[in-house]
């Protein structure tokens, strides 16, 4: 169900601050072109965070227009909303984006250990690294250190990061994009 029909309202500072504060429920942030973000809370109070770019990626993309809809049942509704409109600053950064921006967030060195190129292919699939169990005895099945694997063109040398410790969870991410799905038939 989208949003209650409504004329859009400019996204301007002038606008929210005219608000009545203390309104809880959703909103939606578009541009002419796409949907931007979907959000809840204290309406008011959100917007005028937006305002003063506390979201990275609305700053990247900002709104001209809003709507909102006041509810008490804001967080379910706020799912729903996402859903059905799967706003751009909404939809969760695929698992090569994840891992490609928290390495850049720890300053990996981005130039290979042995050939000093800067050229490398990510591996699209979770490397799984084999390691044997505490007493140096090989089991089957092998418990293994989910891994991302970055392999330099030049030279062949292959970097593996665990990402348990880059905070990167694949079961969070696997659950909430099949709820995703389950939801939209
Ligand atoms: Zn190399």
């Amino acid at each position: 169900m989208p949003f209650p029909n409504q004329p859009s309202r400019p996204f301007t500072r002038d606008d929210i601050e005219r608000l009545h504060p203390e309104q809880l429920g959703c909103y939606g942030l578009f541009t002419k072109y796409q949907w931007v973000y979907i959000g809840k809370g204290d309406i008011r109070q959100r917007l005028l965070g937006h305002l003063n770019g506390d979201n990275e990626c609305i700053n990247q993309m900002p709104p001209t227009h809003w709507i909102g809809e006041v509810t008490a049942y804001y967080e379910d509704r706020e799912k729903q909303l996402i859903t059905e409109f799967l706003p751009r600053c909404n939809r969760k950064k695929g698992y090569k984006d994840r891992v490609i921006s928290r390495l850049a967030e720890l300053q990996v060195k981005p130039k290979c250990e042995i050939c000093d190129h800067d050229n490398w292919t990510f591996v699209a699939q979770v490397i799984a690294v084999p390691v044997l169990d505490n007493d140096g005895l090989f089991v089957l099945p092998p418990p293994q250190i989910p891994s991302a694997g970055l392999v330099c063109n030049n030279c062949g040398n292959i970097r593996f990061f665990a990402l348990a410790a880059l905070g990167i969870d694949l079961e969070g991410e696997t659950k909430q994009e099949e709820k995703v799905v389950v939801q939209k038939k």
